[in-house]
């Protein structure tokens, strides 16, 4: 392939979510003059919620696009370089490795940092997406302490969704989950937990058909999947646990990553199958997903970068 290089760039930080953000702080720091693309999204999923409350050093808990707005500053307060632009595709054969950005340019980059992190997925309701935020969530712990003592309803049956549900059945009065089909996809243990919750009500062979409310939750009406009969029952949180996407399409072929799409990196460390290519964030983690989780783990892949490149006698 006829690659036209525009720029050869230190350290390449793909997405702008907490990962990406805090590898480009700590490889600023570390004078490896980071390059960061903020993606699609920029800010990542934090932009999409309200109030986060669990985020360490906010004792007043602060919204998240405003806390997105702050590690940007941050990042660029240390000297990263953050732009607009998307990565749309890569080619790792060799080094330095090549990153086109915007289906146009290519750049060159000695290390790669991916922390394109995931999306949720949702059922694709109209009324799921307009009270999005007000009411409707794709994750419980974030948002969970919100309908303290309500009732909310749940969809989904992987471990994720079992997960989620014990998590709002110890703060919420019911949590009536959505099972589609007539067993669940998660994990034999997790399943005796959510069957053993009494506050947890099971709706078998059932799915979500729309959320009611104006400008916030107020029902979820519900469908039978057998006997097509409806049932309408009142909540006040409606969340969505049906899995994530990660965003690593541009890299298939490249690193090595598992059946769902999730980059593999070496236990312990932030190292892809590739030398010099690190991922951080939702993208490699399919298990905690929190954005302190992103954070700590885009200080390691910065971390692991600057040791590589010092390694190579780049930095
Ligand atoms: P999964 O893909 O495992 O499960 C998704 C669930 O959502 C399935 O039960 C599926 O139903 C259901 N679903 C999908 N689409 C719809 C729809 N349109 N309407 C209703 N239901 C729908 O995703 P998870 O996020 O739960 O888990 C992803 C991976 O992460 C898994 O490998 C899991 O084991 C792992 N994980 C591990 C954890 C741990 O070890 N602590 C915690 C969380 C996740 P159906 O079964 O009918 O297809």
């Amino acid at each position: 392939m006829d690659y036209t290089i525009s720029e050869k760039v230190h350290c390449l930080i793909i997405g702008s979510g907490p990962a990406g953000y805090t590898a480009a702080v700590y490889a600023a720091r570390a004078n490896l003059k980071p390059v960061l693309y903020q993606g699609l999204q920029p800010g990542g999923q934090l932009t999409i919620t309200t109030e986060v409350e669990n985020y360490p050093g906010y004792p007043q808990g602060v919204q998240g696009p405003d806390m997105m707005v702050d590690f940007e500053k941050q990042a660029k307060r240390m000297g990263a370089d953050i732009r607009y632009g998307i990565a749309t595709r890569v080619d790792f054969s060799s080094q330095p490795y090549k990153v086109q950005i915007d289906e146009d340019k290519w750049i060159q980059a000695d290390a790669v940092i991916i922390s394109t992190g995931a999306s949720a997925k949702w059922l694709g309701l109209e009324s799921e997406q307009r009270l999005n935020g007000y009411g409707v969530s794709a994750c419980a712990v974030c948002d969970g302490f919100f309908f303290r003592g309500k009732e909310v309803a749940i969809v989904g049956a992987g471990d994720t969704a079992a997960e989620e549900a014990l998590y709002l059945s110890k703060l919420c009065s019911t949590v009536h989950m959505l099972v589609r089909r007539e067993q669940m996809r998660a994990s034999k243990v997790m399943q005796e937990r959510v069957l053993h919750t009494p506050n947890i009500k099971l709706y078998w062979n059932s799915e979500a058909d729309e959320v009611m409310g104006e400008n916030k939750v107020e029902a979820l009406r519900i469908r039978n999947n057998l006997s097509g009969e409806t049932q309408t029952i009142p909540v006040s949180g409606f969340f969505v646990a049906i899995g994530h996407q990660p965003n690593s399409d541009i890299f298939k072929g490249w690193i090595d990553m598992d059946e769902a799409g999730y980059i593999l990196t070496v236990p312990g460390s932030s190292r892809t199958n590739r030398e010099g290519v690190f991922a951080a964030g939702d993208v490699q983690d399919k298990i905690y997903r929190q954005a302190v989780t992103a954070a700590g783990s885009g200080c390691m892949a910065a971390l692991d970068a600057e040791r590589y490149l010092s390694a190579k006698g780049l930095a």
